[in-house]
């Protein structure tokens, strides 16, 4: 898949976009995601042009997973859900809609279903205190 620069996790890592940030290192950046499926909902993008998961430069796939892990953990800690779903979707198909690679880290509870996929704005000042209280939670 061509990688479009335009797309908009490109602007978020470019400043271009605003965002909620959670975490950053050389080659990622966590962020929420702005129409979240639960409340904690991040995601982890590598700092590369990579589209999908098959465009990902080997050099990145160790620290992607390790900052998903990391922020996983973190997420858990915050929200206190008993359970944490890592999505990754690749090609309009399989339902992605950004083009550029990223990690969803999702908290789960029993017998709480999903918000809708990119369906629904959460307030802004939601967003902030959440990532607030994960950046805590990573210490
Ligand atoms: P995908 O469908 O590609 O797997 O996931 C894209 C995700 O990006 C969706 O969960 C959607 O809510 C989120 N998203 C879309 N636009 C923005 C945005 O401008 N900012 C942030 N933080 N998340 C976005």
């Amino acid at each position: 898949m061509t990688y479009d620069p335009s797309n908009i996790f490109a602007r978020i890592l470019r400043g271009e976009l605003p965002m909620h940030k959670v975490f950053e290192d050389e080659k990622t950046l966590a962020f929420m995601d702005i129409m979240p499926q639960a409340e904690g909902h991040t995601l982890v993008v590598p700092k590369c042009p990579a589209a999908d998961l098959y465009a990902l430069p080997a050099e990145f796939a160790g620290p992607l997973l390790a900052t998903t892990q990391r922020v996983a953990a973190a997420v858990k800690k915050a929200t206190g859900a008993p359970g944490i779903m890592i999505a990754q979707l690749n090609g309009k198909e399989a339902g992605q809609t950004v083009f550029h690679l990223h990690f969803h880290i999702i908290p789960r509870r029993h017998g709480a279903d999903l918000a809708m996929h990119a369906h629904k704005m959460e307030a802004p000042e939601k967003l902030a205190a959440m990532a607030e209280k994960i950046r805590a939670a990573l210490g």
